[in-house]
């Protein structure tokens, strides 16, 4: 049925690779001027990154999983120390809270999204909380401003995990202007791509100074511990010439997921709730499913050669893996959350014919 001339089985790519135009200039250009991560060239960088999200300081650093572990170095989180966050994110989020030495204590989501539940917060906390990481997932906006509240009524520092987010609004502002420190990846399959890279930005400037003095050995200083985390000049170059793609390119991801979106009809299937005053980046569509078995839809999609982040990354909570199993604490919303929605790529390397077949492909579906 699938085989008819109109529609051809396709091979969807989840894996956008941007290239622009002025690349190769923007490296030729930054050749000519120190490489090292102290350089000019990243200065101006950071100062674009501050610019673009409405921030009052940036710091480049060398990656998503670098920016998360300077952001908790500059809040002295230490051995022993606690740190709240959902079990709905990546292994990239929770390493470098067992790297710094700190106790992952997992806290359930809400019930549609990916944020913490301040419920579940506030009968985690303890003596020893130094930190809430909060991750909103495949771009999508939550409640952020109220877990602000919430943290701040707590004075505890809250870390949001922004490296799907580069774009997300929340009240017309980046949700990074919710976070003490709001941290972002550059990997290469992120809508900002430098290869790898990472940045952290922040409106509190002692935070900042004490997040370059980690990221940069504490400026060898002897007084002040750090380690070496900066961002080289090449790919600070590079960042800061895409910058100025970003909304387009975030522009081509909301037109096609609005192409998708137009065409579905199939009952069981919608758009995650987007919440009131939110605006997604679209670094993935997610769509919430309510079939009796959700996994089954996830395999006819990937034969059908539409690839969901779920799949690829067997997403479940992160305490279910084995290097977290001593960490486990039952999260049903997030265990429910992660088993009920599907991740559609709309990235600017698919076509609307991809858009148009992806919407086909899902409204054949028929549970068995
Ligand atoms: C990609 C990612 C990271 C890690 O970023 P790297 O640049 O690969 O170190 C951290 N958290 C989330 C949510 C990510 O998607």
């Amino acid at each position: 049925m699938l085989n008819s001339a109109k529609f051809p089985n396709r091979t969807i790519s989840d894996k956008y690779r941007p290239r622009y135009s002025d690349d190769l200039e923007t490296l030729a250009s930054a050749l000519e001027h120190s490489l090292s991560g102290t350089s000019e060239t990243v200065e101006s960088y950071e100062m674009a990154l501050a610019r673009y999200f409405f921030a009052k300081e940036a710091i480049a650093v060398s990656s998503g999983a670098a920016a998360l572990s300077v952001a908790l170095g500059a809040l002295g989180v230490k051995a022993g120390d606690e740190v709240l966050l959902t079990p709905t994110c990546p292994l990239c989020t929770v390493y470098p809270v067992l790297a710094a030495g700190a106790v992952p204590i997992f806290v359930d989501t809400q019930k549609n999204h990916f944020t913490a539940e301040l419920k579940s917060l506030d009968r985690a906390l303890s003596k020893r909380t130094r930190a809430i990481i909060d991750i909103p997932m495949w771009g999508y906006p939550t409640p952020v401003d109220h877990l602000q509240s919430f943290a701040r009524n707590c004075s505890i520092p809250l870390i949001l995990d922004l490296a799907h987010a580069h774009g997300t609004q929340l009240h017309g502002k980046s949700l990074s202007a919710y976070a003490d420190l709001a941290c972002f990846s550059t990997h290469e399959r992120k809508p900002l791509a430098t290869g790898e890279g990472g940045f952290i930005l922040t409106d509190d400037q002692t935070l900042a100074q004490r997040c370059r003095l980690y990221s940069r050995f504490g400026n060898l200083n002897g007084r002040d511990f750090g380690l070496n985390y900066k961002l080289g000049a090449l790919p600070a170059a590079l960042g800061q010439s895409r910058l100025k793609h970003l909304d387009s390119q975030l522009g081509i991801r909301r037109h096609n997921a609005e192409r998708l979106m137009e065409q579905l009809a199939h009952p069981q299937i919608h758009e995650l709730p987007i919440i009131d005053g939110g605006e997604p980046n679209y670094y993935f569509l997610n769509l919430k499913l309510a079939f009796e078995d959700n996994q089954r839809f996830i395999d006819y999609l990937d034969q059908h050669g539409i690839p969901s982040d779920i799949k690829r990354y067997g997403c479940r909570c992160l305490y279910e893996f084995p290097a977290l199993a001593a960490y486990r604490r039952e999260c049903l919303n997030g265990a429910e959350l992660l088993a009920s929605i599907t991740t559609i790529p709309v990235h600017p390397g698919l076509s609307d014919a991809d858009m148009d077949y992806i919407a086909h492909v899902i409204n054949l579906y028929q549970e068995a």
